[in-house]
């Protein structure tokens, strides 16, 4: 497999993965906002937007937000349902997480959000025990990535969402030109300036040049047992939005 311009034995992909986030996490939100200019916040909006969680009901309503890392999704799902929603932010990486627990310490609904330490290919939780299932910037990090999208059909619940919030190639002529010099001469120097080290931000935009176009990611969706799968695509497709169900 890859990692960034590199091939990689598929076992080895997790561990320098895992170096990556270990080393970026207590300026991982800052990046976020310098990189895409803030822009990120938006996408985040428009998914959890698009996911609706309701504010009411008679039973709760559990997401799993995936890869959820400093816990950004989470946060906004459980405000948007005005503290009903009952959200897991779970991640890989133990460094994301403190960050995220400590971010947690001051949300509006502290209560209503933990953190699981887990690997979106193998999930400690039970069957059909989601009402959603969220990964945002994550899927692409995952070494195997369609056990990945199976274990999230495993633990929703029939009649449960799916939604994937990933980069996507940019194709638009002249604004193709523009990304690839930002992603090449402006994002690296960027991270090496505010983290020290250029490397894992060269891994960042390789990682998303090798990602699945978005017909062939559909594809793998349907093939999890995902149904009427459905994507969207944001800022001239820098990024895109999967939709799918489990029925
Ligand atoms: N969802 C957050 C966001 O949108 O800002 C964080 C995204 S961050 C780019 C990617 C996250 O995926 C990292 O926190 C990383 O630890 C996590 N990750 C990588 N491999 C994973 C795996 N196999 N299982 C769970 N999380 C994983």
């Amino acid at each position: 497999t890859h990692f960034g311009d590199r091939i990689v034995a598929l076992e080895d992909k997790q561990g320098l993965v895992d170096k990556v986030f270990h080393d970026v996490a207590d300026r991982y939100d800052l990046m976020n906002d310098l990189m895409s200019m803030g822009v990120h916040r938006l996408w985040k909006d428009a998914m959890v937007a698009e996911l609706a969680p309701p504010k009411a009901g008679t039973r709760p309503y559990r997401v799993l937000d995936m890869a959820g890392g400093t816990g950004d999704i989470g946060e906004r799902i459980v405000n948007r349902s005005l503290g009903y929603a009952e959200v897991v932010v779970s991640d890989i990486n133990a460094d994301m997480l403190r960050v995220g627990e400590e971010r947690a310490t001051g949300w509006r609904y502290p209560g209503q959000v933990s953190f699981v330490q887990a690997n979106a290919e193998d999930l400690p939780f039970e069957d059909n025990s989601f009402d959603a299932y969220t990964i945002a910037f994550g899927i692409r990090n995952v070494p195997r990535i369609q056990k990945a999208l199976e274990e999230a059909h495993r633990v929703l619940r029939r009649g449960g969402r799916m939604l994937v919030l990933e980069f996507s190639q940019v194709d638009l002529p002249g604004f193709d030109a523009l990304y690839r010099l930002y992603s090449d001469r402006v994002i690296p120097p960027m991270g090496r300036v505010v983290t020290g080290d250029a490397q894992p931000y060269q891994y960042f935009i390789e990682s998303i040049r090798k990602f699945p176009e978005p017909g062939r990611f559909s594809a793998m969706l349907t093939e999890a047992g995902f149904r009427r799968v459905r994507h969207q695509s944001f800022t001239g497709n820098i990024a895109t939005l999967f939709s799918g169900w489990k029925i």
